[in-house]
């Protein structure tokens, strides 16, 4: 602050950052308690077939009820608990909330689904910390256990850039979680350094193609260039046996092309923007 920098009030000339600043303090400081006052909430957002249209599950998404500066999204807090470690008992919090909702989800209107779709199943996002944390399998098993939920009703998502560099031994807690059934979306896809060639290592079950992709086919016409690396991603995920999710989809058009192209889900606010347990459970579960 100015004052504190010797009393140069024209220090102040960067508002922003100056609010900036002031706000990662805050975020700091109150961060640490945040569990423990029952701060955080889950938002859920569906993810749709798209060869039937309908819902196959929902992605978890975690907001803060900050005391001060009222809800934030993810974006705002989760770099900060990652760096700080509270992402391990955050992450942990956040399984275990959205693998209880799948199971009252599933007894609730499993058997109404029952007769032709699986299970509703639930996609937690995992961060690179609690990747590599020594309790991560046994975590995720207790907590399946504890719910009663099978493991191919949990997905968990990781950014392929957390992978990028990891060893055999460093996929191995990934690999005991997918031979288990526990599905391993790779977030974000195409947005790192991809190396298709590592895909092929990875204990991956689905893509999730990152959402650029799906804005350049927004254009009319759409980017043939973005059109081309969709279709090319779609048939060497296919070849290689994962499913495509597509993220982003805000528009008829886009939700079109991409199913012509072969993408197996979809998600965006073109079905539906990310909203609480009931709300998703009213709109989207029963008539599932
Ligand atoms: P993500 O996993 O890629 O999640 C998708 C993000 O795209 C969500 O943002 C979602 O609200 C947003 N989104 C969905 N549909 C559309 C659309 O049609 N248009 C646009 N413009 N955006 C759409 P959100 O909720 O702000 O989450 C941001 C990121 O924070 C997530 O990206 C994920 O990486 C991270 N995150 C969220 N929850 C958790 C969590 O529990 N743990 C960890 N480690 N990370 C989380
Ligand atoms: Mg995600
Ligand atoms: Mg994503
Ligand atoms: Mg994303």
């Amino acid at each position: 602050r100015a004052k504190d920098a010797g009393g140069n009030r024209y220090e102040l000339a960067d508002p922003d950052s100056d609010a900036r600043a002031i706000d990662r303090h805050s975020l700091t400081n109150h961060l640490p308690g945040a569990l423990e006052r029952d701060e955080f909430f889950l938002e859920y957002q569906p993810l749709i077939r798209m060869s039937d249209g309908r819902v196959d599950g929902a992605e978890a998404l975690v907001r803060w009820k900050h005391p001060v500066h009222g809800r934030l999204g993810p974006d705002r807090f989760i770099p900060l608990a990652e760096h700080t470690g509270l992402i391990v008992p955050l992450g942990r919090w956040v399984l275990e909330q959205a693998v209880r909702q799948a199971c009252s989800w599933q007894e609730r209107y499993g058997s109404a689904r029952a007769r032709q779709d699986r299970p509703l199943r639930v996609n937690v996002n995992l961060s690179p910390r609690q990747l590599h944390h020594p309790d991560l399998v046994q975590d995720t098993i207790s907590v399946l256990e504890a719910a009663g939920v099978a493991p191919s009703s949990l997905c968990l998502e990781v950014t392929e850039s957390a992978l990028i560099g990891a060893d055999e031994d460093e996929l191995k807690p990934l690999r005991q979680l997918a031979e288990l059934g526990v599905d391993i979306a790779l977030d974000d896809f195409g947005t790192g350094y991809s190396n298709l060639a590592n895909l092929r290592r990875l204990p991956a079950t689905t893509l999730k193609l990152d959402r650029s992709f799906t804005q350049g086919l927004q254009r009319h016409p759409a980017d043939p260039v973005d059109v081309t690396f969709v279709e090319g991603i779609v048939s060497l995920a296919h070849a290689l046996g994962l499913a495509v999710t597509v993220e982003g989809v805000e528009t008829e058009h886009q939700a079109d092309q991409l199913r012509e192209l072969g993408c197996d889900t979809a998600q965006g606010w073109f079905y539906a923007r990310p909203a609480s347990a009931d709300e998703f459970a009213h709109d989207w579960a029963a008539s599932a």
